[in-house]
């Protein structure tokens, strides 16, 4: 080997030594700091609610919410569809969202039409035209408004947003998504552990850079389930546990109180979540990869 070759191949071997230790650098997270305030998990749920006969879905997340071994009594915003066939637009769907507020949840807009329409396809004077229907249909059920909208299929933009603002509902996004929407996954969802591994994963930075705000010495942190999902309907309460386990085997801190609860004022910790004007759109991690069934 003549010198010039072997200086190359030294080279070589170096520039491979270095790209694997800065890997190994990547893959090795830094420590939270301590003085990172802990976690709290904000859970909401889309869709429902779901008229399915018993065991009722809907009915079933509202049982785990009261009653698990996790922490009784968990508070979650519901972000309703009040005039689908299957579920809001019925006798039925109707009775269980008075009982979801009846129960201190809290209800937001997801749609007001018969199906689970994306708003960046709708023209302008129609979505108005839907988010009014939907507003008199809070009315009906609560006698006031919601302020929180969770746009469909996290599709939104500059015009939505501002439709949104004309008739006072703010968009709230998620941090962590169960994918467990039932166009997206599966409802035996094999994965769910691997997954909210990672979704925890992508957190973790957020969380160190102090991107995420702190409200009342917490970081709440919204998650996102889909109660008509029979299959996260019986085991919701894994799910929970889950979340709490996968965050602190990340190194992330949660609070002694892992889930919002009763007396706490969740529509104001979720308004401080929401989407301002002007801010760049927010992608959900996993999204894609689920629905493409790409390796997460
Ligand atoms: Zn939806």
């Amino acid at each position: 080997m003549s010198r010039r070759t072997s200086l190359r191949a030294a080279t070589v071997g170096l520039a491979l030594i270095t790209a694997a230790l800065l890997g190994a650098c990547r893959s090795t997270p830094l420590p939270v700091s301590p003085d990172t305030p802990p976690l709290r998990f904000l859970l909401t749920f889309d869709d429902g609610p779901s008229i399915r006969s018993e065991p009722n879905p809907t009915a079933q997340v509202l049982r785990t919410l009261a009653s698990n071994p996790l922490q009784p009594g968990i508070r979650a915003v519901f972000f309703v569809q009040t005039r689908t066939t299957n579920g809001g637009g019925t006798p039925e769907g109707r009775a269980l969202m008075a009982r979801e507020l009846a129960l201190g949840h809290v209800l937001g807009f997801h749609t007001a039409t018969p199906g689970h329409t994306n708003h960046l396809g709708m023209p302008s004077e129609k979505l108005r035209g839907s988010i009014q229907d939907g507003l008199a249909d809070h009315a009906d059920i609560s006698g006031g408004t919601p302020r929180l909208v969770r746009p469909p299929m996290w599709a939104y933009d500059a015009r939505t947003l501002d439709i949104y603002a004309e008739a006072g509902l703010h968009a709230l996004i998620t941090d962590v998504s169960a994918n467990d929407g039932k166009i997206v996954w599966p409802n035996g969802s094999p994965r769910r552990r691997q997954h909210m591994r990672y979704q925890m994963d992508l957190l973790r930075p957020r969380v160190q850079a102090g991107e995420l705000p702190v409200v009342d010495g917490v970081i709440p942190v919204v998650v996102t389930f889909h109660d008509p999902n029979p299959f996260t309907a019986e085991h919701l309460a894994e799910y929970l546990q889950l979340l709490v386990d996968s965050a602190r085997r990340e190194g992330l801190r949660v609070s002694e109180r892992p889930f919002y609860g009763q007396g706490e004022d969740i529509e104001r910790v979720a308004l401080a979540r929401t989407v301002s004007a002007g801010e760049p759109v927010q992608h959900i991690a996993g999204f894609w990869h689920s629905l493409l069934r790409l390796k997460p």
